[in-house]
């Protein structure tokens, strides 16, 4: 399931250049191009879901993957703290409308 005009689909399908992290047959996980913390990595599921939400619903499993992608990212680059937040909805700040996990991590978070 792909969308022709989705901005992270065409990441996936390398359209749009990335700073690659991970990569797996599921998911895809590259650098926030506007990073919030010293370590910022977006995961996102190489199929394409609006949000969280239509994800979970479509397939938990996957869902778990990807928690398990993020925990993965934050054991490499820091020392397995890590914050993950899933912006649903424009008023929630979501501005590409295909899920993506933000995992922020590198350094000890202010609250
Ligand atoms: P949202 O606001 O939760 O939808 O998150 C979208 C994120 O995508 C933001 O943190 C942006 O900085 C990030 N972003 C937008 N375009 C790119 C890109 O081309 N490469 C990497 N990150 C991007």
């Amino acid at each position: 399931m792909k969308d022709a005009d989705c901005l992270f689909c065409k990441i996936i399908d390398c359209e749009v250049p990335s700073e690659k992290v991970f990569e797996d047959a599921q998911v895809y996980a590259f650098k926030d191009i506007n990073p919030k913390a010293k370590v910022h990595v977006l995961v996102v599921p190489r199929d394409h879901y609006r949000n969280v939400d239509a994800l979970a619903q479509a397939d938990p499993a996957l869902l778990a993957h990807m928690v398990e992608v993020a925990q993965g990212i934050a054991d490499d680059a820091y020392n397995g703290s890590y914050r993950l937040i899933f912006n649903t909805g424009e008023d929630a700040g979501q501005t590409v409308f295909h899920v993506h996990a933000h995992v922020l991590t590198g350094e000890p978070m202010e609250e």
